[in-house]
């Protein structure tokens, strides 16, 4: 049955996946496959989806993601240049500077575009997952920075200590993340059986839990160093009867696809236009729970 939408006041966050890939084969990666086959592709196209959801949310927040968003300089700035400066932008990336662009590009690119980008969340693991440049590039970003880690296999303390050193020397705030496809309504929130919060908890001091119906994010410091924890549920739509008797979809993300298609989930679920027209907004749900 087909439910009214709901979604936060401001819009639901959209994510686009850049039409070029990356370099990498991280273990955990479910967007990979869809790189194997470009024939669709469409820059074109992307570009007028990022312009409908646009005029239709102007301070929904905005993500490109991939694939690798730095691959290709001119395709990004093309579609940055789509999303007015109401928004703010997150760009998803392992700043591939030893391939296609040098560092110097990588960092002219970003400094000519430091009023359109919030914050690149870059990516580093544990383990060698992504082609990595020298970190010395942290110190010299034009645009903020956090560094994007997921937790896949052995994250006991004696590998975490020297990674949140690494990065802390450049003040870059670290956001660990549990493997989402593991993460369910019952677990989302439990404490007693997850063995990433508890090696966190035995070397870092806890500051901040908060969080809402699909992700929680717990906040801790390495001195004034910030590092947090973060799990999300693997889909994006939550279907809720509201006070008003209504039952609706509530939307978290809308997603545009490499060919410029609109989906309201990441379980490849179309986004019905005519729905998300007037779609009802309700205050953000995060909130802090200590
Ligand atoms: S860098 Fe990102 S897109 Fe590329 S394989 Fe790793 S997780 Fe997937």
């Amino acid at each position: 049955m087909e439910h009214p939408y709901k979604t936060r006041s401001g819009g639901a966050t959209v994510t686009v996946f850049a039409p070029y890939d990356c370099n990498n084969n991280c273990p955990f990666c479910i967007n990979k496959e869809e790189y194997a086959d470009t024939s669709g592709f469409s820059l074109e196209k992307i570009c007028e989806s990022i312009r409908l959801m646009d005029a239709l949310t102007p301070l929904c927040d905005f993500v490109f993601t991939g694939g690798e968003p730095l691959a290709d300089l001119d395709a990004l700035q093309v579609m940055l240049d789509c999303v007015s400066p109401s928004h703010r932008v997150f760009i998803n990336t392992t700043l591939p500077v030893l391939r296609n662009h040098s560092e110097a590009e990588v960092v002219a690119f970003l400094a000519r575009n430091r009023n359109k980008i919030t914050c690149i969340n870059v990516s580093r693991h544990l383990f060698h997952y992504v082609e990595e440049g020298d970190d010395a590039i942290f110190g010299r970003l034009p645009v903020k920075s956090r560094i994007n880690c997921v937790l896949f296999g052995d994250h006991s303390p004696e590998r975490l200590v020297p990674f949140i050193k690494r990065f802390g020397k450049y003040r870059v705030p670290i956001q660990f993340r549990s493997d989402y496809t593991k993460t369910t309504p019952e677990n989302l929130y439990d404490e007693t059986n997850d063995s990433i919060l508890a090696d966190l908890r035995s070397i870092l001091t806890p500051t901040i839990l908060e969080g809402c119906r699909i992700r929680c994010n717990y906040e801790f410091l390495d001195g004034s160093h910030v590092i947090s924890y973060h799990k999300t549920l693997p889909y994006s739509t939550i279907v809720e009867t509201g006070d008003d008797g209504v039952t609706y979809d509530i939307l978290y993300d809308i997603i545009i696809k490499q060919n410029g298609d609109l989906h309201s989930d990441w379980t490849d679920v179309v986004l019905d236009l005519d729905r998300y027209r007037n779609v009802v907004f309700e205050p953000s749900d995060l909130h802090r729970i200590f």
